[in-house]
């Protein structure tokens, strides 16, 4: 066998300089990293009791925490009339990496993509979601930046619709009459949350670039009723976003007839408990074929030939690993020397893993 592959490897140097330039390459890898691949996460939930169905989309945009950590608590509620389904983490890669769109804006890839774009399988997963699925509301949701009240060129604090009503899809009355609720409670006047119309549809829009959005594809290909929620990434804090965030989704809830449990209220009461679980972080890993666990910052030494491999993480499901020593959507990385792994739950930075090959 050896002798055959070194005949083999002869003839290909010979047939082809370009070959041997490879394979002389290849041989400078001294170890492979194989990190999780990102998972698509999606919860359906169901209630005892008849009522609307919606579908709720957080993390299009990665660097938007209030967006995707309101969608994620909202996963772990009962839904005791109507049907949710939640896609919180959209765009992971971005979330990990804390990026707006860390392979460009994914809200600019639903017209047309490319299938070599780096995040064609899941714009793909999201369009044949709401094919499948037809929810009588979607619900997007972005931090947006500045306060749409006091600039109304900024996207922050606001409820987005394309149009006031699409070919027989009302839009702006529901809209402005969540925008009218939710006002109520807000004192502050900058953090008022108006509607904000971007006529996506004429013919002369300010906003063409939306014509590619999540939102248009629902209306134009899917006949979806589907409207954006802004919160402002100005906010003082992640749990004032995320308020928001659930105050705008509990009034659209209410119109559409869908009951949760606990109640939003209760869990606008009790945000901390619901943003930040208890819980505690670890990894496995599998190095050369023995299980080991981390739980903070370690440095291994691999031989040449080294394979690693992280198999799960404890945490929540925001947990995963990421290299920025790399392109971060490599998910099995061959390393000459050395690479740096962080472990991340979500933004926020846990522990980092670093390799190098003696
Ligand atoms: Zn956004």
């Amino acid at each position: 066998m050896e002798n055959l592959g070194r005949r083999e490897l002869i003839k290909g140097i010979l047939l082809s300089p370009f070959l041997g330039l490879k394979l002389a390459r290849a041989r400078s890898f001294n170890a492979t990293i194989e990190l999780p691949p990102f998972p698509f996460e999606e919860t359906y939930l169901k209630g005892n009791l008849k009522g609307g169905r919606a579908l709720i989309v957080g993390g299009i945009h990665g660097n938007e925490p209030g967006a995707y950590k309101a969608a994620e608590i909202l996963r772990h509620l009962k839904v005791k009339k109507g049907e949710l389904l939640i896609a919180p983490r959209a765009n992971f890669v971005s979330i990990l990496t804390n990026k707006r769109g860390y392979n460009g804006d994914m809200n600019r890839k639903f017209a047309y993509l490319s299938p070599k774009d780096p995040d064609y399988g899941r714009v793909k997963k999201l369009k044949e979601l709401i094919k499948g699925y037809k929810p009588d509301l979607l619900l997007t949701l972005h931090d947006g930046f500045g306060f749409h009240a006091v600039n109304k060129r900024a996207w922050g604090q606001c409820i987005v619709i394309d149009e006031e009503s699409y070919r027989g899809i009302e839009l702006g009355k529901e809209a402005r009459e969540v925008s009218k609720r939710v006002n109520k409670k807000i004192e502050n006047r900058e953090w008022k949350i108006p509607v904000y119309n971007t006529h996506t549809f004429k013919k002369d829009t300010k906003h063409p670039e939306q014509r590619k959005s999540l939102t248009y594809f629902c209306l134009k290909e899917c006949r979806v009723k589907a409207i954006c929620l802004e919160t402002s990434k100005q906010l003082p804090s992640l749990e004032d976003k995320v308020r928001f965030h659930l105050l705008m989704v509990n009034e659209f809830f209410k119109l559409h007839n869908i009951e949760v449990e606990p109640s939003l209220d209760y869990v606008m009461e009790n945000l901390k408990e619901y943003l930040y679980p208890r819980t505690y972080y670890q990894g496995e890993l599998l190095i050369n074929g023995r299980k080991i666990t981390v739980s903070g910052n370690k440095t291994f030494k691999l031989p040449k030939g080294s394979r690693v491999k992280f198999l799960s993480f404890h945490g929540t499901s925001g947990v995963n690993a990421v290299s920025f020593d790399v392109n971060a959507n490599l998910r099995k990385i061959r390393i000459s020397r050395r690479l740096a792994v962080k472990v991340k739950d979500d933004f926020k930075e846990l522990f980092t893993v670093r390799f190098v090959v003696s």
